[in-house]
């Protein structure tokens, strides 16, 4: 992977640097916000590391001015407090995961991979597949019209399906993307969940939009059933510029 870490600790900086590249990583390192958004601006990273203490802008306010400039890349803020309220700050900004420090190295690795593994983050737009459409930032989905009434699992598992529409997706990207870690991917929750999930999205509808895909696990079908029209067609607005 190649990584920008963004903090002003030279000594942590270095450190991060150091165990990264140990373990096969290329890292950049800036130590102002400044000088991260020109970084991320010009080279393509597959994940940012972003301390929330920087001097002159934060970390919360480069996060939103990176996604502001349409940087999809994922980034893990680093916080100093364990604070909800940071939390829901950064993740608001549009971070994608974050560590309290201090943390375990071996953490910060494994949930950079996860990052990645999840690929790019999608801007703030209406996820569309055949008669399908959701809006991350509105937490609202549709089928065609009707506008679909969904738990924050199964709008989780929508909207993972619907980012990957065409993919067979095995029950522990599932898992990943809509449970925290603490899930045994043994356990048949995904499984549970889809059933939940096809009682709102496909029954009443008569489709059968989620397929199981045996051995692996499910499928959204993009082009299967509905209108499968023309792309770029307008959906509910909202640029969710928050
Ligand atoms: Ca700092």
């Amino acid at each position: 992977m190649r990584l920008l870490i963004v903090e002003d600790e030279a000594k942590l900086a270095a450190l991060l640097a150091r165990g990264l590249r140990e373990t096969g990583h290329a890292v950049d390192l800036a130590d102002t916000g400044e000088e991260a958004l020109w970084r991320a601006g010009s080279a393509a990273y597959d994940a940012v590391v972003l301390d929330v203490g920087l001097p002159t802008i934060d970390g919360f306010e480069t996060c939103r001015r990176l996604r502001a400039d349409g940087v999809r890349t994922p980034v893990l803020m680093l916080t100093a407090r364990g604070e909800v309220e940071d939390r829901i700050a950064g993740l608001d900004g549009g971070a994608d995961d974050y560590l309290v420090k201090p943390f375990d190295f071996g953490e910060l690795e494994a949930r950079l991979r996860a990052l990645v593994r999840r690929g790019p983050v999608s801007a703030a737009v209406v996820l569309r597949a055949g008669p399908l459409r959701l809006d991350p930032a509105a937490r609202r989905a549709w089928h065609g019209d009707a506008e679909l009434d969904l738990s924050q699992k199964e709008f989780a598992l929508l909207e993972v399906l619907l980012r990957r529409a065409g993919e067979a997706l095995d029950r522990r990207a599932l898992l990943e993307a809509a449970w925290d870690d603490a899930y045994d991917p043994r356990s048949n929750v995904v499984d549970v969940y889809v059933g939940y999930l096809r009682q709102k999205v496909d029954r009443p509808f008569g489709t059968a939009l989620i397929a199981t895909v045996r051995g692996v696990g499910y499928r959204l079908d993009a082009e299967s059933e509905g209108d499968g029209g023309p792309d770029g067609a307008a959906g509910p607005k909202d640029d969710g510029a928050a």
